[in-house]
């Protein structure tokens, strides 16, 4: 099979994936495991195809150390989804936001059709630059809803609020990006198209306990328990994408699992936050302390010299550093498959489009 010359893909989602994930994707389009027949047309009912779900299972479970009482879920409608199924199920009386920005707002805007919102703390004052402190040291709240990493403004959390109520975490873009403790979460949703797999499958992992709290009526294709009691194939799956997640996974475990790639991850920010913070044309958007692994957002000095860096950086195979409309200047997404190298191919055209 041809393999084509790739550039260095630091685009946002979708991500980029393995080219050894990529081949056999490819090769299972043509022929899945010498059956005759395309991933593309199996049935979701043959028993080889339960056991790819439930492989895909045992690597989540294994690679995030899943403790046993909580369910693993492959759903679809992307992680915005998740923003109204998560109130529909659990939001009775009021939910906890916090407003970390862009994918924050759209989850508050959804949990508002189901009750009352209650915005714990917010970082609007500043651009979504930093994230904010809670105040409280206890919430009056059914649950807490929190974004990890903010994908458009390049800022993550790396310690999470314990407030006495259930944790919910949007993790769609720092998920299998470094060690958590799951127990730490109530429930955990994520799109697969950021670090997981190709869009069209969302993982979500969620406790029984929270699950056995849900107390009003729920339709079939929003009930967390209807795709639990129904190892997720209460309807037709995004059967390719979890087919695709599962050999990223595979991928991933080979390469010495979360902690192997956290260290990588912590390696290539560091690379490109020091090009950023020494280079006389380059300034980071987020606050140090707060800054993203995963979507490194920066500025260049004004409108014409970022277009100029654009082009400069196309020329060298650097695709995906446009910023996010909205925000503007750069944003670089390095999520597990981008390799270092790629790193220091940008950190190497920083440097000379400096001079
Ligand atoms: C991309 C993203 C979303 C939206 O995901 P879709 O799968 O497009 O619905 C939500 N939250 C975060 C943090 C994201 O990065």
């Amino acid at each position: 099979m041809e393999t084509i010359s790739k550039k260095h893909n630091f685009g946002a989602g979708p991500c980029i994936l393995p080219q050894s994930v990529m081949e056999k994707a490819a090769q299972a389009v043509l022929n899945w495991n010498n059956s005759g027949l395309s991933i593309l047309e199996i049935s979701h009912r043959i028993p080889e195809f339960e056991t790819v779900v439930r492989q895909t299972q045992d690597l989540v479970r294994e690679l995030m150390g899943v403790p046993e009482d909580y369910a693993i879920l492959f759903m679809q409608g992307g992680a915005s989804t998740q923003f109204s199924m998560v109130p529909q199920n659990f939001l009775n009386r009021k939910g906890a936001y916090l407003d970390t920005g862009f994918f924050a707002i759209k989850a508050i805007k959804e949990a508002r059709y189901f009750g009352e919102v209650d915005i714990v703390a917010s970082s609007e004052d500043q651009a979504y630059n930093y994230i904010p402190e809670i105040e409280a040291s206890h919430l009056d709240a059914d649950y807490l809803h929190i974004t990890s990493n903010n994908t458009i403004e390049g800022t993550e959390m790396f310690s999470y609020p314990k407030l006495g109520v259930p944790l919910i975490c949007d993790m769609s873009s720092d998920i299998f990006s470094q060690v958590i403790d799951v127990s730490d979460f109530d429930l955990i949703y994520a799109g697969a198209q950021k670090n997981m797999g190709p869009a069209g499958m969302t993982l979500v992992i969620v406790k029984n306990a929270l699950l056995d709290t849900v107390k009003k009526p729920v339709p079939s294709m929003s009930d967390y328990r209807i795709f639990r009691d129904n190892l997720s194939l209460y309807n037709t799956p995004p059967v390719f994408s979890i087919y695709v997640a599962m050999l990223n996974l595979q991928w991933l475990k080979e390469k010495g699992g979360v902690a192997a790639i956290e260290k990588e991850n912590q390696m290539k920010a560091e690379m490109l936050y020091a090009e950023i913070d020494r280079n006389s044309l380059f300034s980071g958007i987020a606050q140090r302390a707060h800054r993203s692994r995963m979507n490194v957002t920066f500025r260049g000095t004004d409108a014409e010299m970022e277009k100029a860096f654009l082009e400069f950086a196309a020329k060298r195979d650097i695709v995906g550093v446009r910023g996010f409309p909205t925000m503007g200047g750069f944003r670089a997404s390095m999520y597990n498959a981008l390799p270092v190298e790629s790193v220091g191919i940008l950190v190497k055209a920083m440097q000379d489009f400096e001079g």
